[in-house]
């Protein structure tokens, strides 16, 4: 794997005014689902007030069932965008669909590829045409070498400012949501030196773990965490048993700023 053009992916990505891949671990954070701007502006501004570098919402949903909330679409999308500029933060969210692609560049900073589409290779080629960062998230299943491969996809039609997103992959274990697979971050920082993030949230599914297994992510050197937050968690309308709440948020911040340390 060590003469793909990925080893020559971005090791560093700017995103407004912070970098994934430098010293500081990034911190990204907001609801799986968009709500309402009400309750997204609000949730927003608290992350940023302690320390979130970037917010996440998800507005087109991969949900398991076809019948549950698919999140709002591109209302969605003007939402994000409402809030990036009212409250000057970057703003990052899933696109699951070629169509939506060329809208949504207007409207967000970094794409996300979600786990469900790390094989939609349509969909890799045409990430790989624009100027955006991408978070790459791990397939539910995928190999590294399959992640990786996902990853050469994109930089093969020219954006190289690719984030590896490690989320947890499918194994027996079915008490946490997900096995988090910490030896793939190390096996990237390593091998590639790329720019890596954990998601804790959908790697194990439980919000009291989360915490724990953001910092032992930081401690083994990930470039930043993508965490589930809420004012009010167990009313999230997606992912409520994952999703924690913003005083939670602020000590991982305040924890991981002091583990970073030891770098
Ligand atoms: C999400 O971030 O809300 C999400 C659906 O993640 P994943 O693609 O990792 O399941
Ligand atoms: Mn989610």
């Amino acid at each position: 794997m060590r003469d793909l053009k990925i080893s020559n992916s971005n090791k560093i990505i700017k995103v407004g005014n912070f970098e994934i891949g430098s010293k500081t671990p990034v911190f990204i954070s907001g609801p799986c689902s968009v709500e309402d701007f009400d309750t997204m502006l609000s949730l927003s501004k608290k992350l940023k007030n302690i320390g979130v570098n970037m917010l996440r919402g998800g507005v087109f949903k991969p949900r398991t069932s076809p019948y549950d909330f698919q999140g709002l679409q591109r209302e969605g999308l003007e939402i994000l965008k409402a809030i990036r500029d009212e409250i000057n933060i970057p703003v990052s969210t899933e696109i699951m669909d070629v169509r939506d692609l060329e809208f949504a560049l207007d409207y967000i900073d970094v794409i996300q590829i979600g786990s469900r589409n790390m094989y939609n290779y349509t969909l890799l080629k045409e990430v790989g045409k624009i100027n955006k960062p991408i978070i790459l998230k791990r397939g539910i299943s995928a190999t590294i070498k399959e992640w990786i491969y996902a990853g050469e996809y994109i930089i093969s039609e020219g954006n190289n400012n690719i984030i590896f997103c490690e989320r947890g992959i499918r194994t027996f274990e079915t008490t946490t949501r997900n096995t988090l697979d910490l030896n793939a971050v190390a096996y990237i920082k390593e091998k590639f030196n790329l720019p890596v993030i954990v998601d804790p949230s959908h790697g194990t599914g439980l919000s009291e773990l989360v915490e724990r297994v953001s910092l032992g992510s930081i401690a083994l050197g990930c470039d930043g965490v993508i965490v589930e937050s809420h004012e009010n968690p167990e009313k999230a309308i997606s992912d409520a048993r994952q999703t924690i709440d913003i005083n939670t948020m602020e000590r991982i911040i305040v924890k991981s700023k002091l583990l970073r340390e030891l770098y």
